[in-house]
């Protein structure tokens, strides 16, 4: 049995802490906030994503795919609300047809089934929806994410493990190998000075610093992109029975304002994507000096933003005008307006960018020493965290054998 330290209480880190508890491994949590999944986890569109979008062979790919099983089966084990609804995915003019075939062949290469339907078979599913053309997608789902935490971490103590909240980690070290001696990974706390055999990192948003502080030297770093919400009137939510999304432009990174009826039955309208002025920054007037120096400071986020103006501009400007939030939700359903939206919480994506302003595309695991590292764990890490946790114990396994075998 080994001692093994995973920082966050996000999905990842539970997800990956449930499955060494359940293996015999002694875990602890250790939690810089008062509760679980306050951040990315607690904050997002609540969607278990089918595999879609992703490059084919990519983790994303395949592990969304195997997720979107294995998600769906823990919840309902756990007896945590989930509803496989299925997805529609509608081009609105004839020029989004093109990218929606590009879809269809890679829902096709990705194992994922997806139906082209026409305009009158995709108002049988959404009579108010606006459609040239569209693909429909069955294994899609919803589910509460925190609920699905709360289920993780239940799992962890009833197999004896422990979760620290208020705990933040500043610093860790492996202590190599000696002979006759395992090595061991010293971590320096807000609170304590702590030993393990190993120690996993999971902390979302400050993955690279967290990095930076354990002796790694990771090649992206974390740019915070808040995504907005509104939610629908209770009357303007009728004209959406399940989810709509847009077809995503191929030139930027995010899915787009999609509308979604999440598993309480509210209807939620977004979310868009703009630089956050702090990496915990949910509103324009949340911003941390420090976090927005970095973000400035590194040449990848203004190579990014040289290539993406004219989406950035209007994604601003969607931040500041719900007239301009609502245009972009009426192309999906007409009858929408800016008088059926209601302001509702936002979240940040933690995505990793590299120097040259490339986003780092997949997930990314790295691991050094007795620490494995995610380094980049942004949409669709939900619906895929029970996978990447197997992942991580994979490498972990790898990294520290000893320990493994101790
Ligand atoms: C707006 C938005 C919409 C999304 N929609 C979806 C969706 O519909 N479906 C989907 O699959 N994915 C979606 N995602 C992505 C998904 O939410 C994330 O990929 C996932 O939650 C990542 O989980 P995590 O555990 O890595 O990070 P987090 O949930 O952010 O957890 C990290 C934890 O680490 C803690 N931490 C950080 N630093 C330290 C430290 N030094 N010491 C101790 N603790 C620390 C933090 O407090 C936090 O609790 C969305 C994300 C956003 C932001």
């Amino acid at each position: 049995m080994s001692h093994v330290i995973v920082v966050g209480s996000g999905i990842v880190g539970l997800a990956v802490a449930a499955r060494l508890a359940a293996r015999g491994d002694e875990v602890t949590v250790l939690e810089k906030e008062d509760g679980l999944a306050l951040h990315q986890t607690g904050r997002n569109s609540g969607v278990i994503h089918s595999g879609l979008y992703y490059a084919p062979g990519s983790l994303k790919a395949t592990m969304a795919t195997a997720g979107a099983r294995s998600m769906v089966a823990y919840a309902r084990a756990k007896g945590v609300a989930v509803d496989v609804c299925g997805k529609l995915v509608v081009a609105t003019t004839p020029a989004e047809v093109p990218q929606l075939e590009k879809l269809a062949g890679r829902a096709e290469a990705n194992g994922v089934s997806a139906r082209r339907l026409t305009p009158a078979e995709a108002r049988e599913h959404e009579p108010h929806v606006r459609a040239v053309a569209a693909l429909r997608v069955d294994s899609t789902g919803i589910v509460d994410y925190p609920g699905v935490c709360r289920a993780l971490a239940a799992d962890v103590e009833a197999a004896g493990g422990r979760i620290l909240f208020g705990e933040e980690v500043l610093a860790a070290r492996t202590v190599a190998d000696a002979p006759g001696t395992p090595g061991r990974v010293e971590v320096r706390t807000s609170r304590a000075d702590r030993e393990a055999d190993a120690l996993v990192v999971c902390a979302g948003l400050h993955a690279d610093r967290v990095a930076r502080a354990c002796g790694l030297d990771p090649e992206a770093r974390i740019v915070p992109f808040r995504g907005e919400y509104f939610e629908l009137t209770p009357e303007a939510g009728e004209q959406v029975r399940g989810l709509i999304y847009p077809v995503p432009d191929p030139r930027f990174p995010f899915l787009g304002v999609h509308l979604t009826r999440g598993i309480e039955g509210h209807v939620h309208a977004g979310p868009n994507a703009v630089l956050a002025l702090a990496r915990e920054g949910y509103t324009w007037t949340d911003v941390s000096p420090r976090d927005l120096a970095d973000s400035l400071a590194w040449p990848g986020l203004w190579r990014l933003a040289a290539r993406n103006l004219v989406p950035g501009a209007a994604e601003v400007g969607r931040s500041l005008s719900k007239h301009a939030f609502a245009r972009s939700l009426s192309r999906l359903v007409p009858g929408i307006s800016a008088g059926d939206l209601v302001p509702a919480p936002a979240g940040v994506r933690a995505q990793a960018l590299r120097r040259d302003g490339g986003l780092v595309d997949d997930f990314l695991v790295q691991s050094e020493g007795r620490q494995v590292h995610v380094l980049n764990a942004p949409s669709p890490a939900a619906t895929a965290s029970l996978e990447i946790a197997r992942h991580i114990v994979e490498q972990l396994d790898a990294a520290v054998p000893a320990a493994r075998a101790a």
